[in-house]
């Protein structure tokens, strides 16, 4: 780092830590926007602008704090002709000294106006160096604004000017040393700029077109890298240790389908069918089984269990939390009771002396299916004859888990199953290992769920309508976003609430709590106690979310609705509305944050209306694919499984809501190319192999590309 010019210790103290360490993390560190005089409104026309997110260049002029109802830093920004007023409510100190009378400044906000008066409220805020301003509004350029914070900025490291000028001097030293990893081909049949050409227009763009075009090839870039190296794992999971070529005759399947009391689905076949496609092979089934809640996964996953072990072999069924590897191993159990199946489940909590007992009976083959949590990775079981593995709730477990698990055997079949509907583009980006099927149907017995939201006053008339259809011989989920109470949040805590309940709102019925600080065996006891009906209303925390089921729950009402995720609204939703009764879901909200009566800053608003959309979309919708979408719109696909997603990639430019059409393509590209040619031996890939293959194989820990 410290050979780059311009750069002595200090700087490449600081680059390090922002994780920039070579020339090449440089050149890929690329601009977060651009100015450009296409995206700046002139002051004056600023009324025309009113709720939309724009630049504006000026002068700084007054800087005073206001002491109005809530205290502000107001600072005037000046054209030739008009004013306007950057609003701060927050970091007065900090801020009051960042702005200079008499400096430029490009300034990045939503428009507020006051009558004609336009402001803007915590914008974001770009010093330009001298001449600059000229530069891009009069010359029509476009200038980089390089992302940067205090540290980077102590050293000079500015989002304009400093950057700016490391980043030219890279580019001089490094830009011709570039080595283009596509064939001349691939170039042109992808219509892809060269790298090189890429990277120097990224860091300048001459106009939009060519940025449009380079910010394009980065993009396939990042997607065609990670589709190679799911490409590879694909191809090396298919190919490394043979699978387990099942055959297809099992009679303790055929006799469960018979004794179902329902139908499978059309969908239920075909995926089945898919499944055992899949088992029949001698490759390792490598599947993930998407399906909305309450489609029916469990049967199909059993009768795929069932076929493994008439074929002699046995099953695991991993889930995420001790409540479903119970429900799971009661319903299983349940169901193959006379098939002289040996079921058994595997948690945390058993004793040592028990562990050590069921451990011999799977060892030595007595056990045909094993349900379990993550002890199942965690403990040393040992299969005496492994054959297929089913995971449950798969977004739960990191990507880490996934292949932990496999490792327990030569190569048994696994078979990923979810119920949280994964938009296209994300699934193919972090299943993109795995085959797809889909159960896109629901049992037909069904009835939609009514969703309604209303809001704290309306709470009385709610808690009738739970008591009418207690009455009715059902049963009632009320949830809660956490357990003890938060100064903060102004929460209603589980426990507290849950007292409230019992003892003045529902005094005649009966009540249980469950939360997740309770010990595993009090919420097996509470949970059972719900499924046999000696409890009416189950108050709860977000721990009955996946899988539980109850078919008699016909309402489930969600307290403090607008500070759950959508995927969990929808996940809480789906445990009710299992049986052909007709289920409700009451989201419960404040009026006040509804209809946005508290916003005052931006951030503030965008939280408002993002609460809100998920609240009508919840309403409004109860297409599991429909909601994950919009899920990833508000949130973004990174976080889209909160932070225990860990196998989830980082790009640095692409984006999956917006170039989902790239990643097809560049996903294409990338089978084809490793489905033609695995090892890349031919010339025409020898760009990929030398340039990409040590950081892919780093990546995955891979030696079969040399
Ligand atoms: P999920 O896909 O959410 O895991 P489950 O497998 O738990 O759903 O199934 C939900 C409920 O629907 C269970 O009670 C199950 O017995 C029932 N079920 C499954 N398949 C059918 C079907 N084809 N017709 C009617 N009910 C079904
Ligand atoms: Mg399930």
């Amino acid at each position: 780092m410290a050979q780059l010019p311009g750069v002595g210790p200090g700087r490449a103290r600081v680059l390090e830590a922002a994780g920039i360490h070579t020339a090449w993390d440089l050149l890929y560190y690329f601009p977060r926007r651009y100015l450009d005089r296409s995206t700046i409104v002139p002051m004056g026309e600023l009324h025309r602008y009113a709720g939309l997110v724009v630049t504006v260049v000026g002068r700084v002029g007054s800087i005073a704090t206001v002491r109005a109802r809530r205290k502000r830093l107001v600072v005037t920004l000046r054209d030739q002709r008009w004013s306007m007023e950057l609003v701060f409510f927050q970091g007065l100190h900090y801020w009051q000294s960042a702005f200079k009378e008499g400096e430029d400044v490009a300034v990045s906000g939503e428009v507020q106006l006051y009558g004609r008066r336009a402001s803007m409220v915590h914008p974001d805020i770009d010093r330009l160096q001298d001449g600059e301003t000229l530069a891009f509004i009069n010359t029509g350029g476009i200038v980089p604004v390089y992302p940067s914070n205090a540290e980077l900025e102590k050293v000079g490291l500015n989002r304009h000017g400093g950057f700016r000028k490391l980043i030219h001097a890279v580019l001089q030293r490094h830009l011709a040393g570039l080595r283009e990893w596509y064939s001349p081909a691939v170039l042109k049949s992808e219509t892809l700029l060269p790298l090189h050409d890429a990277i120097e227009i990224i860091h300048g763009p001459p106009d939009t077109d060519r940025l449009n075009a380079a910010k394009e090839r980065l993009i396939f870039d990042e997607f065609f890298i990670l589709s190679l190296q799911l490409a590879l794992r694909k191809r090396m999971q298919a190919g490394a240790v043979p699978g387990i070529a099942f055959t297809a005759e099992s009679p303790t399947a055929r006799d469960l389908v018979h004794r179902l009391p329902f139908e499978l689905t059309a969908a239920q076949k075909r995926v089945l069918r898919e499944i055992v496609g899949d088992m029949r092979r001698a490759q390792p089934m490598n599947r993930l089984l998407q399906g909305d809640v309450g489609s029916g996964k469990t049967v199909v996953a059993l009768l795929a269990m069932l076929l493994a072990v008439d074929n002699g072999h046995q099953c695991a069924l991993m889930v995420p939390t001790e409540i479903l590897a119970e429900q799971h191993f009661r319903t299983i159990t349940g169901l193959v009771d006379d098939l002289s199946i040996r079921v058994e489940l595997l948690t945390g909590q058993q004793s040592a002396g028990q562990k050590q007992q069921l451990g011999a009976a799977i060892a030595n083959g007595d056990v045909h299916v094993v349900v379990g949590t993550h002890a199942l990775i965690q403990e040393a079981v040992q299969f005496h004859r492994l054959g297929l593995v089913v995971i449950d709730e798969q977004h739960r477990f990191g990507v880490m888990q996934r292949a932990d698990l496999r490792g327990k055997a030569t190569a048994p079949d696994v078979l990923v199953m979810t119920a949280t509907p994964i938009p296209r583009t994300l699934s193919m980006t972090l299943y993109g290992d795995l085959d797809v099927s889909v159960i896109d149907e629901l049992p037909a017995n069904r009835k939609q769920v009514k969703t309604a939201i209303r809001f704290d006053e309306d709470l009385g008339g709610v808690h009738s309508f739970v008591r009418d259809e207690i009455a009715a011989g059902n049963q009632a989920y009320i949830v809660f976003p956490l357990v003890s109470e938060s100064e903060k949040l102004d929460l209603k805590a589980a426990t507290e609430e849950y007292e409230t309940l019992r003892a003045s709102v529902f005094p005649d019925l009966r009540l249980g709590l469950l939360h997740g600080r309770m010990k595993p065996e009090e919420k097996d006891a509470i949970m059972t106690a719900f499924k046999k009906r000696q409890i009416d209303i189950l108050v709860s925390t977000t721990v009955i979310e996946v899988g539980v089921d109850v078919p008699d729950a016909t309402v489930m009402v969600i307290e403090h609705a607008e500070r759950f995720g959508l995927a969990q609204l929808h996940q809480l939703r789906g445990r009710v509305g299992r049986s052909d009764k007709q289920a409700y879901c009451i989201l419960v909200t404040s009026k006040r944050l509804y209809f946005a009566g508290k916003a005052r800053t931006t951030e503030e608003q965008k939280e408002i209306s993002d609460l809100r959309r998920r609240l009508d979309t919840m309403r409004d919708s109860t297409d599991g694919f429909r909601i994950a979408e919009v899920d990833m719109e508000i949130r973004g696909p990174g976080d889209l499984w909160g932070t225990q997603q860990s196998g989830y990639p980082a790009f640095r430019i692409a984006n999956l809501l917006e170039h989902g059409h790239i990643l097809q393509r560049a996903r294409d590209r990338a089978f084809t190319i490793i489905e033609e040619d695995p090892q890349l031996r031919s010339p025409e890939h020898s760009g990929i192999r030398e340039v990409l293959g040590p950081r892919i194989r780093e990546q995955l820990g891979l030696s079969t590309i040399s």
